[in-house]
């Protein structure tokens, strides 16, 4: 008996290959096969007779073959199939383009539909690669003669293909499909059923009907989101965390003490953070803003009103480069404010402040932990400094890490931090407290879709930019003035800037999982160019190279050398993308920029302008395709970081933007992020339902599918 959980292993007629590239699809079940949504529709449901199609006209006919023959051409090397089908009145060519095989399918005397658009050929009209089905009176029309599915492209598994599958699984299925939404809601808010839904998206009647189904499904998955996100918060608000009182005084000085004035949207966000603090539950905030809109220094007057109030901090990084300069950061501005500063990446690096020698020192492992426990104190001549605030990687998450009195944690770039992590960064004596969360992002976020994928958090935002910023100049550059961006680049460096070039991949070739080589030979590699721009087009220039795969400690000299101006250019992966403050650096260079999503190129804008030198951005193509054009238009045309974001949900959809992606959540879910007025409305079904029923106890289905939810995002 067949289920939505049933193996597609166990289903006749789909052999390992299909498996394979079904898998490659994450379809692994019949409920996932079911669950494969088209992307569009195409509407063959002008069914004629031969004798009156008109040519450009996409439209259905009726015949039988006549003769059917399949020739190779000379000058285009293809292989053409053409049939001749006729009905009572007048006949019609159709043609196929490498398909040989159809002479097989289709025979002389068989009765067919005929669905494509009608062309106008040397010899005449012709249909033009229709789609074609034998007609047989026990079936429905599956491919031709009405409103036809038509799944994203993938290598293998035509749409043809697909919706034969699909149809016989709901034919086989026909009644047996248990309804996941609570009858309540679908009544209320007049939702298909969900064997009808199914039905309606695969073989839509009208495309009003397909769309009415597409619309159940998106409300489903948001609402098992929002009803997830709301209630962690609900869950949030009854643990426990140590109230921290807010000394003005120590904020007051702190911020005196910084090379500038804050702005109005810093100081915002600071005071949000800090009254959050006061209160004895557990902070859960996202701190929002544009790349160099400065949120480090916001997060350190959190930390240091949390160091005063004798506790720790934990501060975590995405990388290691970016773990170490956020080290330098909170070492330069706490310095003094006699605080002991840690860092802890992989296995080498264990700094520590000394405060009085004003000077950073490596520890040994065991000396680091035991601080970070508060069982030893660095002596330091007459004064003591502890360990208060501890930054680092993911290496942080482990279990000899655990803090003494950590009161704050503070992630960047990494959104979501659960309750459960969170306690077991602390000691034994600290269980009963939840420390609290300041989450920090440069991905700008619209506001409603930040409102569900960070519901159970709150958001702090810092759009200002720090004054005397100049707007980055952004250019595409067209192939052949790539040597005027280089002469500009030269400019650059002798009148005493820095430049970054970034890569899409470290290798000029990539394997792909069946040991293929992937066709992207023209990608600009950072090795080759590097070598390029070294040898070649800056020989009297010093070139660096970064990329992912390099040793932690030559990664850190080269970022060390760059920032001292010792390299003119660094030529990098995406590993520069978040958080590297090289003021200094005015141009950056992104090849292949139709490779990476508006959020991370407008992160890597981020890079340059970050002091008061003009700077540029140059964007370069190797395959200009209409949508990518787009995208890169948008740069050009946009500087906001959340105008951008706004436009990358239009163009592409929610799935590039990080904390979405994080969630790894199925494409049905990211196509419904899109539809905001959706994602409102369903948010307040989710309220609703939880203010009369928390615990989802009237729900069942909900309170499965939600549980199923929380089990397959990954809270970290
Ligand atoms: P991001 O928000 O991208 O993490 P950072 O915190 O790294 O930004 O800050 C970027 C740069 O701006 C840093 O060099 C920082 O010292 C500087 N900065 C931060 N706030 C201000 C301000 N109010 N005025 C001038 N410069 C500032
Ligand atoms: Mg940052």
């Amino acid at each position: 008996m067949l289920d939505l959980f049933t193996p597609i292993e166990n289903l006749t007629g789909v052999g390992t290959v299909l498996q394979r590239r079904l898998k490659k699809l994450g379809i692994k079940t019949v409920g996932d096969v079911l669950f494969h949504f088209p992307h569009r529709y195409e509407d063959f449901s002008n069914v004629l007779p031969i004798s009156e199609v008109k040519i450009n006209q996409v439209c259905t006919v009726h015949g039988k073959i006549m003769e059917i023959n399949t020739e190779r051409t000379w000058k285009r090397r293809m292989i053409v199939t053409t049939a001749l089908v006729q009905d009572e009145k007048a006949a019609i060519a159709a043609t196929w383009f490498n398909q040989p095989y159809l002479e097989k399918i289709l025979n002389p005397g068989d009765e067919v539909f005929l669905s494509g658009k009608v062309a106008l050929g040397k010899r005449g009209v012709y249909l033009s690669n229709p789609s074609y089905e034998k007609s047989d009176p026990e079936k429905t029309l599956t491919h031709t003669a009405g409103l036809i599915a038509v799944y994203p492209e993938t290598e293998g598994l035509s749409s043809r293909w697909l919706r034969s599958v699909i149809k016989r699984l709901l034919m086989q299925m026909k009644g047996g499909l248990r309804e996941t939404m609570p009858a309540k809601l679908l009544k209320e808010n007049n939702f298909m059923p969900l064997e009808k839904a199914l039905w309606q998206v695969h073989f839509p009647d009208t495309l009003e009907l397909a769309q009415k189904a597409k619309k159940r499904f998106s409300f489903e998955e948001l609402l098992y989101i929002e009803l997830f996100v709301l209630r962690e918060r609900l869950k949030l608000a009854k643990e426990h965390a140590v109230a921290i009182p807010l000394k003005l005084e120590v904020v007051q000085d702190f911020v005196g003490s910084l090379p500038f004035k804050l702005t109005d949207d810093q100081r915002k966000a600071a005071w949000q953070i800090l009254k959050d603090l006061e209160k004895p539950r557990p902070m859960n905030r996202l701190l929002q803003g544009d790349v160099g809109s400065g949120k480090t220094v916001v997060a350190a007057v959190a930390a240091l009103n949390i160091i005063k109030a004798g506790y720790q901090v934990a501060f975590m990084a995405p990388t290691e480069i970016l773990a170490k300069q956020h080290f330098q950061t909170l070492y330069n501005v706490l310095k003094g404010f006699n605080v002991g500063v840690g860092l802890l990446t992989g296995k080498d690096d264990k700094y520590f402040s000394r405060k009085l020698k004003n000077e950073i020192i490596d520890v040994s492992n065991q000396k680091l932990m035991k601080m970070i426990k508060g069982e030893i104190n660095e002596y330091t001549g007459k004064l003591d400094v502890k360990l208060n605030i501890l930054i680092g990687t993911h290496a942080l998450i482990q279990d000899k890490v655990k803090f003494g009195k950590l009161a704050l944690v503070v992630v960047d770039e990494q959104h979501r931090f659960g309750v459960a992590q969170r306690a077991r960064l602390c000691g034994q004596d600290n269980q009963k407290n939840i420390p609290h969360l300041l989450s920090m992002t440069a991905t700008p976020i619209p506001r409603t879709l930040a409102l569900t994928v960070f519901g159970d958090l709150d958001l702090s935002l810092v759009e200002e930019m720090p004054l005397g910023r100049k707007k980055i100049i952004t250019k595409i550059i067209e192939p052949e003035k790539r040597q005027e961006a280089y002469d500009f680049i030269k400019k650059e460096i002798v009148s005493g800037r820095q430049a970054f070039v970034i890569c899409p991949r470290i290798e000029k070739k990539e394997l792909n999982d069946e040991g293929k080589i992937n066709m992207w030979s023209d990608v600009k590699a950072v090795e080759e160019e590097f070598e390029k721009l070294s040898k070649q087009v800056f020989p009297d220039l010093k070139i660096g190279i970064l990329h992912g795969r390099m040793k932690s400690k030559e990664k850190d000299r080269i970022m060390k050398e760059f920032k001292a101006k010792k390299i003119d250019i660094l030529v990098s992966t995406s590993v520069v993308e978040v958080g590297i403050d090289i003021p200094n650096a005015t141009v950056m260079m992104i090849e292949g920029a139709e490779r990476f999503g508006l959020a991370q190129l407008h992160q890597f804008r981020g890079r340059v302008g970050r002091a008061e030198h003009q700077s540029y951005c140059f964007l370069l193509t190797t395959q200009p395709d209409q949508l990518n054009r787009e995208r890169l238009k948008a740069m050009v045309k946009f500087d906001s970081g959340f105008k951008l974001a706004e436009r990358d949900l239009e163009i592409r959809g929610p799935g590039d933007i990080t904390g979405v992606r994080q969630w790894g959540i199925p494409d049905l879910m990211m196509e419904s992020l899109k539809d905001l007025k959706l994602i409102e409305q369903t948010r307040e079904i989710a309220k609703d339902i939880l203010q009369e029923d928390s615990e989802l106890k009237k729900y069942p289905e909900l309170q499965e599918k939600v549980k199923t939810f929380r089990e397959k995002i990954h809270l970290e």
